[in-house]
């Protein structure tokens, strides 16, 4: 169930690409207990009718401290994120959560197709780490996308992750002009993955413009539209 707004301090503010910030924030009343894909909202005094609500995936699995590490890109005409963009460490924030059902199925008898685009990586980011934290082997492919060569978010760390975890494959690719040539390069890298081949579990992440074409290709494959998995943001 849902907690109570609650304010959270923010422990540290820390940019990640010259467009994407990490925060995190510790709740001060309660700690929020989620699982990896969720998300909580926070309760910003902007806008024409404060507070504007936004929706903020966890980055990184809970934590025995209860700390949550939010990832987000400014969007520069954005109502929100500008404003999420200028706090630092000792400012607070209301928030409430944790909400969402971008979460692993329980069952994970087929190979993940992980797709997110930019930001949409996050909560994605969340399942992975949990994932291997808990020594779940179930095949892993990350198909990331990046609005350009500096925005690649965490490509390190699914490097690392490719090195380590041999379950784990990690196609990263970069599209430049607009969401629809994200969804054209995407879809040329998935097509063969999919023919011919048995189903996969699809978790798929970003703004509607990303999502909606992916999840129609895995329908026009003969998915079920429940079995693929989607969150989108806008
Ligand atoms: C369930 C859920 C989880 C989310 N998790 C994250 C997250 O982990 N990280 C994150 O950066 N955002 C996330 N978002 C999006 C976030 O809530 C805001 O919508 C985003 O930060 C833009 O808010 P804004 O007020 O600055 O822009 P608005 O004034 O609301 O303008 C939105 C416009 O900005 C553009 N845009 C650029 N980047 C984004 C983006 N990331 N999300 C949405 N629109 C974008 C779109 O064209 C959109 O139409 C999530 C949204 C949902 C619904």
């Amino acid at each position: 169930m849902a907690e109570q707004k609650q304010p959270a301090a923010v422990l540290s503010a820390t940019d990640l690409t010259p467009r994407v910030r990490q925060l995190v924030l510790k709740p001060k009343t309660a700690k929020i207990a989620f699982q990896p894909g969720q998300w909580v909202s926070l309760h910003l005094p902007v806008g024409p009718k404060p507070p504007l609500n936004r929706a903020y995936s966890m980055a990184d699995p809970s934590s025995p401290y209860g700390e949550l590490t939010l990832v987000f890109d400014l969007v520069p005409d954005g109502l929100g994120s500008p404003y999420l963009y200028q706090l630092k460490s000792g400012d607070e924030i209301t928030l409430s959560g944790p909400y969402g059902r971008f979460i692993l199925p329980e069952t994970l008898d087929r190979e993940l197709i992980l797709i997110g685009r930019y930001t949409g990586l996050v909560p994605i980011r969340c399942l992975l780490k949990q994932m291997f934290y808990k020594k779940i082997h179930t095949p892993v492919l990350l198909i990331a996308v990046a609005p350009s060569e500096e925005e690649v978010l965490f490509h390190q760390e699914w490097l690392t992750m490719a090195v380590q975890q041999p379950s784990f494959r990690y196609l990263p690719i970069v599209a430049e002009q607009s969401e629809f040539q994200a969804v054209e390069k995407t879809l040329a890298m998935l097509a063969p993955l999919l023919t011919g081949q048995p189903k996969v579990i699809p978790m798929l992440c970003g703004t509607k413009a990303f999502v909606r074409p992916l999840r129609a290709y895995f329908t026009e494959q003969g998915y079920d539209r429940k079995e693929v998995k989607v969150e989108t943001y806008d």
